[in-house]
This record gives structure tokens, sequence and C-alpha cells, in this order.
């Protein structure tokens, strides 16, 4: 079941070449057993890879990938109000948001086009267009690889946050997701307020939107907006907007009264794009890699580069943004290296 020296460079929306010394796709407890116990991987280093887009591989991998094989999307209770809907770790994220639309149901609407897995939206409590995985998640179901023992926790012990959650922690390493469970509502007030998608419904002359329609809308504005890893590798945002206190946002706006920011809680989140562009990064490339024309959150993977040298573009444009503003940025896809 464990295939060895394999070429992951096509499971990561990077591309970046990668090669895992093992390999397998598992989806049961008991292949999980075998797995664990393979005498060939049973002490070496693990890697939980769903649809590979929000990964950073820098360099061959030296033990064992794992990648979920389950599936299903099913409705396992309702209400004259919403629904519950289960769904494996495998199944592909924007198919259960197309799904769930398409049945007339609100929640997902906004989370559309997020490329990767269901089984890694919890990771970092996915989010776009004011929307986030712990507004519809009741449950998270894992199976933790060290003691090959199943678990569920509550939306509320997921700890969500932005971008984080309590799979980030380095206590859940080995926690292999295998189900999500979201609640849905039968009717319920759309979120139109990001930029650009009131405007576009307007021109499409949708005066009533139902969730299919917003879900549409938001798939064509991200087409047009962002770069397609098919195409152009990429992990979409690779820094985490900076949360700061407003004495930071002060003595930053004294110099730079134009900065974006926006109050979250009693802290500021400020704009990683506009910062790493002040420091005039947008568009620059160094050799394989760059950071996109269009989007100074993005860094892209032209070909024939390699995860290190991604990681020092993203140390350069760290320093710079630090060195300028006094900023920290962190880096939201998982940085897998030796
Ligand atoms: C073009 C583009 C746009 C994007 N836009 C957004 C956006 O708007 N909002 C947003 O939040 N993200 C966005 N992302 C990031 C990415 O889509 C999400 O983080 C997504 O949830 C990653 O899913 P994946 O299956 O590809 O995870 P992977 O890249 O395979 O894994 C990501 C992390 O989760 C872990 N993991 C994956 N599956 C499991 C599992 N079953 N059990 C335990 N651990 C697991 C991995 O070990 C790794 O640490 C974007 C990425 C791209 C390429």
């Amino acid at each position: 079941m464990i295939r060895t020296n394999i070429d992951i460079q096509h499971l990561n929306s990077f591309g970046l070449p990668c090669l895992a010394a093992g390999f397998c796709q598992v989806g049961s407890l008991q292949a999980l057993t075998s797995i664990c116990e393979d005498a060939g991987f049973k002490h070496s280093q693990r890697l939980i890879l769903g649809g590979g887009s929000n990964v950073v591989l820098a360099g061959d991998f030296p033990g064992l990938v794992v990648q979920p094989d389950w599936h299903g999307i099913q409705i396992i209770d309702q209400d004259s109000q919403s629904v519950t809907v289960s769904a494996g770790a495998s199944e592909v994220w924007h198919k259960l948001v197309i799904w769930s639309v398409e049945q007339g149901y609100y929640g997902l609407e906004n989370l559309a086009a997020i490329p990767g897995w269901c089984g890694a939206a919890p990771m970092q409590n996915i989010g776009a267009y004011g929307a986030e995985f712990s507004d519809v998640c009741t449950s998270v179901s894992y199976i933790d690889l060290d003691t090959l023992s199943q678990h569920s926790l509550t939306s509320d012990q997921c700890q969500f946050d932005y971008r984080t959650s309590i799979f980030k922690k380095p206590t859940a390493q080995n926690w292999l997701v295998t189900g999500i469970t979201l609640r849905l509502q039968r009717q319920g007030n759309l979120n139109l307020d990001y930029p650009g998608v009131a405007e576009m419904l307007q021109r499409q002359n949708i005066q009533q939107p139902a969730p299919a329609d917003v879900a549409a809308v938001i798939t064509a504005i991200r087409q047009q907006k962002l770069p397609d890893p098919e195409v152009l590798g990429n992990a979409g945002s690779f820094f985490k907007n900076p949360i700061v206190s407003t004495n930071t946002v002060d003595a930053i706006r004294a110099l730079h009264p134009d900065m974006p920011h926006w109050a979250t809680g009693n802290k500021i989140k400020l704009s990683a794009a506009w910062l790493i562009e002040q420091c005039g990064w947008k568009g620059h490339r160094k050799g394989p890699v760059g950071v996109h024309r269009d989007h100074a959150l993005v860094l892209v993977h032209y070909g024939n580069g390699s995860g290190r040298q991604l990681l020092e573009l993203a140390d350069c444009i760290k320093q710079d943004v630090f060195e300028q503003f006094g900023i920290d940025l962190q880096p939201e896809p998982k940085i897998i290296q030796n």
C-alpha cells in the first residue's frame, strides 16, 4: 500500500519539485493502522496532504506522505430551519459549496472557489469574502496517528480564529481529519458587502440573488483576480494579514496616513499586500519565483524552481517589511522543510 520514492510535484499547487520517500492513500482506520506499523516508516516523519494548495515543499520529503481517502457528502440531520451536512475529508471543497447552493442552502456561498479539500478547511479556518469556515462548522472528526484513536471536536473545541485553529498546533501535527460537519440554513441573509459582489449581481440584473448566484459571482471574481495554479504555481495569499495594537497602527500612520486598516475586536488588522507593495515587491521576479504583478500577497513559481528559492524570496520580503514597518509577517501556507 505504501509506494516509495514518489514524485509529488503535481500534488502541490506551487508545482514545487519533491520526492516523497513514502506515499499512500488511506480511507479507513484499519488501513491507517497497518501503515503506521509498517517497519520501513514506523518512526519516520509524516505529512498529511490534501489538495496541496496550502503547502510549500522545500525539498524532498524523507518520511511518509499520507493522503486521506474519505469521501461522501450527506445530510445527517434537518429541521424546518437548517440542515446538518457531513463531508468526507477528501471531498473537494468547492464541490461541497456547489452541492449546497444547488440545494438552495445558505452558508457556504461566499466560500466558493477556494481550492483544496474539505479535510483541510478547519486547519486554517478558511475564509473569504467576509465568511469563514467556523461560521458553519459544528464538528470535526479526526484520527490521532500516534494513538490510532478516533475523536470528534465541537466547533468551540476547534479554537477557530483568523487563519488558525487547534489543528495548527504542534500537538495536532499527527491528527488526520477524516470528516467535517456543517450546519447550513434553509433561509438566510446573504453577505454582499465585499467589494465587487453587489456590483456584479447588479450588472447581471439579478435583483433577488439566491446563494447559487452569489457563489457564481464570487467564483467569477476570483477567477478574474487570482492566478490559476494550473497555469502559474501559487498557494493564494502567502502571508497572513497582521493583527496589531492601536499603538503600532498610530506609529505607522504618522508616516503613512493612507495605510489601510480594519478593526478586529480590540486590535487592528493591516493589509499584508499593502505593506509588501510599499516595499516595492509587487511584480518583482527573482529567477523562477516572484511576486504576482497584480497581487503583492501572491507569491508565484514560474517553473523549474525550488521550494528553497521560494522561501528565500519570502524571507527577503519579510525582512524588508520588518525593516520598513516593524511588522513581522507570518506565512499562511504550511512550510515543509527538513
Ligand atoms: C489560488 C488560491 C486561492 C486561495 N484562496 C484562499 C482563500 O480565499 N481563503 C483561504 O482560507 N485559503 C485560500 N487558499 C489556500 C487553500 O486553498 C486552503 O488553505 C485550503 O483549505 C487547503 O486545502 P488543501 O486540501 O489543498 O490542503 P493542503 O495544502 O494539502 O494542506 C494544508 C495543510 O493542512 C494539512 N491537512 C490537509 N488535509 C488534512 C487532513 N485531512 N487532516 C489533517 N491535516 C490536513 C496539511 O498537512 C497542511 O498542513 C487559496 C489557495 C490557492 C492556490
